[in-house]
């Protein structure tokens, strides 16, 4: 049987929001099961809190924002995929401003954080939503779909139209290995020339050689990439955090083609709603292989049918 998880202690790091440029100390707090993951905004008179769920997105312009009574939490992409990709099921996020640190730009320090917290196991039961039909989102020129199968899989191929980049594209069955290893310390990035624009549109104030990988004319700026090819990594990164706005690891195998937050909160969406629709959702005993291992052992998943 596979138990959910919260965090041993509470554990603190501050940094800048990548957008904002704001300084933000977050704090991640061990919570009740069941709860899931909640973003609290201490900065604000009445210590708003925000669910993270599909419903609540309200901006998927560069980074997923979440936002409730019109208080908002921006880029809590990194941390979800920290949150998935470690096995941790309910905690509180503790904000002092409106965005989550950018760190490094990717989701390694917050998975160290998460370690140096630690996990303890909870009385209640895991669950996994198990897709049970394929669900497609397209638009003119991108696509995403998931279509059932035993495991986690993510296939996701990027047309970068840039030289030194050219096209992109990886293939992961996602463990809980894999994702620390080969996809959590993989960067954001953006391109020198979208620069201005950006910040014309009040966005990207806080990035910098320190929190991106920048792309100039002929290449990476800043240093050595962690991996080949780190920029589609950190699709399937940002990928792994949106969906789990869902609230549950994900079964199924996802083909990505130049998505990016709209698609991936688009299908949590519709996975959501299918779900609704469906409630209560049909409970299974399968044995999810590979993205069970070692910590996530389900006994349960919850099944999308179609709509
Ligand atoms: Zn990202």
């Amino acid at each position: 049987m596979s138990h959910q998880r919260t965090l041993q202690r509470v554990v603190t790091c501050e940094g800048i929001g990548l957008h904002t440029g704001r300084p933000v100390t977050m704090a991640l707090r061990p919570a009740p099961s069941n709860s899931g993951v909640v973003f609290k905004r201490i900065d604000l008179p009445f210590a708003s809190t925000i669910e993270a769920t599909p419903a609540h997105v309200v901006d998927v312009n560069h980074a997923t924002t979440i936002g409730k009574d019109g208080v908002t939490v921006r880029t809590i992409e990194h941390l979800m995929a920290a949150f998935v990709g470690i096995g941790l099921d309910n905690v509180m996020v503790e904000l002092d401003a409106e965005e989550v640190p950018a760190m490094d730009g990717s989701a390694a320090p917050f998975v160290e954080l998460i370690r140096q917290a630690g996990l303890k196991r909870q009385m209640a039961t895991r669950t996994f939503l198990k897709i049970k039909e394929r669900v497609v989102i397209e638009t003119e020129r991108s696509s995403i779909q998931i279509v059932p199968s035993k495991r986690l899989q993510v296939i996701y191929t990027m047309r970068f139209d840039h030289p030194a980049l050219g096209d992109q594209s990886v293939a992961f069955d996602i463990t809980r290995e894999r994702f620390a290893e080969e996809i959590a310390s993989c960067r954001t990035y953006g391109f020198l020339k979208d620069v201005e624009e950006l910040r014309r549109r009040n966005l990207g104030l806080g990035g910098s050689f320190d929190n991106a990988i920048v792309i100039g004319d002929g290449g990476v700026l800043n240093g050595d990439l962690r991996f080949r090819d780190e920029l589609v990594r950190h699709k399937v990164l940002d990928l792994l955090g949106d969906l789990y706005l869902l609230g549950r690891p994900v079964v199924g195998t996802i083909i990505a083609h130049g998505a990016g937050h709209y698609l991936h909160a688009r299908l949590a969406r519709e996975i959501q709603r299918r779900l609704e629709l469906e409630l209560p959702a049909s409970v299974s005993g399968d044995v999810i292989e590979r993205w069970a291992r070692p910590l996530l052992q389900p006994e349960r998943s919850l099944e999308v049918a179609p709509s």
